[in-house]
């Protein structure tokens, strides 16, 4: 009797120990399934077809305009708005115009034909030796890590305009570019001059570029730059209704480093134009945006060059937003997580800002910002801010695919439940 009832003590102690380390294992497994990523964007293209839309434009092609989603864009314009200029005459579909004959009329602001800049265009920073430092045509795998690498070493950010097209073959980078601090921008779909576009193909380049990083970060573009610079008064008033702000770049601040790759340019050539800026740069009273590219690791190594030159000068690098004191950057930025009641609430932290339509961005399939606040127009006497970016969303992460992770987390946790019920039941 004595020693069945050890023996079934012993059993019981036998089923305890078991039953534990079960549902301990059970509990950490489910714990770490909750902490795990839950969206991770592969590292390879995606054009797969958007929730509820069209297909993504092709890429390096204009995108189509008999499409619901630009007819709609189309409509949200108030053409009164827009001036009634000529569509600019090119050689081939997709290449900068040419300028004609005697230039063009003045009230067109024909920024590649005349150099004009209209009032809103940002193209230098207004502190003294402030470096708007730019990367347009990104991103490209192979080149664009090289560029973080650099501008990491140095402390610095930049901001990058992208194109759709490169974002649609490599949309991890768009995100590591804000994971890195960095600012994104738009540089169309796929790199035409917008003034040889029509109306309706204007909007569909801005459109869709914008969504295509907007689905695969949950950041609202703010800043475009128009391919070749070529923008006019009709671009801009389509640019603008958008709610996009038009960047170009100092007068002889083209570094001309997209010669590198063609060889139509040595790398010392590119150096002696850097350095002829950096000569006037004491009688300048304001700071300068440059021109520079990403996709070839020549543009790498004279970025390198060129940015310690410059800063050996005493100019001070940093991306477009910063040097406006734009403290947020985009028109809309994912929602940012509550913070603890007793988490020190950080002073630069910015509110998440929505100046376009919720309802816009539900469309669009992201994260509803929290708050609405008009967007502040950036004037050149604007009082300047040093500011910060946004701190990184690391995720994008809609309702959907949160629910989706804490289902399988869930069903995780019933299948060890049930699992160790059974373990029990067959040693009792
Ligand atoms: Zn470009």
């Amino acid at each position: 009797m004595a020693r069945e009832n050890t023996n079934s003590n012993k059993k019981k102690i036998t089923t305890v120990v078991l039953f534990g380390s079960i549902a301990l294992a059970i509990t950490l497994f489910s714990t770490l399934a909750d902490a795990a990523p839950k969206l991770k964007i592969l590292h390879k293209a995606d054009r797969s077809h958007p929730k509820g839309s069209s297909p993504w434009p092709d890429f390096g092609e204009t995108p189509e305009t008999n499409t619901p989603e630009v007819k709609a864009w189309v409509k949200s314009i108030d053409w009164s708005k827009v001036p009634k200029l000529p569509i600019r005459k090119t050689e081939s579909r997709g290449d900068p115009p040419e300028c004609p004959h005697g230039g063009a009329p003045k009230s067109d602001c024909w920024w590649t034909c005349t150099g004009c800049f209209a009032h809103d265009d940002v193209y230098d920073c207004p502190g003294k030796n402030e470096w708007g430092l730019t990367f347009d045509d990104g991103p490209h795998p192979g080149v664009t890590e090289g560029i973080f690498s650099l501008l990491e070493q140095k402390n610095v950010t930049a901001t990058f305009f992208v194109t759709g097209t490169n974002s649609a073959k490599a949309p991890w980078l768009l995100q590591d570019t804000i994971d890195k601090g960095h600012h994104l921008a738009s540089h169309t779909w796929s790199h035409s001059g917008l003034t040889t576009l029509t109306n309706a193909e204007i909007v569909a380049e801005l459109k869709w570029t914008e969504k295509y990083i907007f689905d695969h970060t949950g950041y609202k573009i703010k800043y475009f730059r128009p391919p070749y610079g070529d923008v006019d008064n009709r671009v801009r008033a389509i640019a603008r209704e958008l709610g996009f702000k038009t960047v170009i770049w100092s007068s002889d601040w083209d570094t001309q480093d997209w010669q590198l790759s063609e060889h139509t340019i040595t790398p010392k050539k590119v150096i002696g134009i850097f350095n002829s800026g950096l000569k006037s740069l004491p009688k300048r009273k304001k700071g300068v945006i440059t021109l520079e590219h990403d996709g070839d690791k020549r543009y790498l190594t004279m970025a390198r060059t060129l940015l310690d030159m410059g800063m050996k000068k005493g100019m001070k690098p940093m991306n477009i937003a910063q040097c406006l004191g734009d403290k947020v950057g985009y028109n809309a930025v994912p929602a940012l997580p509550a913070l603890p009641a007793s988490a020190p609430k950080k002073p630069t932290a910015p509110a998440p800002i929505a100046a376009v339509p919720a309802a816009d961005i539900k469309q669009a399939g992201g994260v509803e910002p929290q708050v609405s606040i008009p967007p502040s127009p950036v004037a050149k006497d604007d009082k300047k801010e040093k500011t910060t970016l946004p701190a990184p969303a690391k995720e994008a992460i809609t309702p959907e695919k949160k629910s989706s992770a804490s289902t399988i987390s869930a069903g995780l946790s019933v299948a060890g439940w049930t699992l160790a019920a059974v373990v029990v039941s067959y040693v009792l």
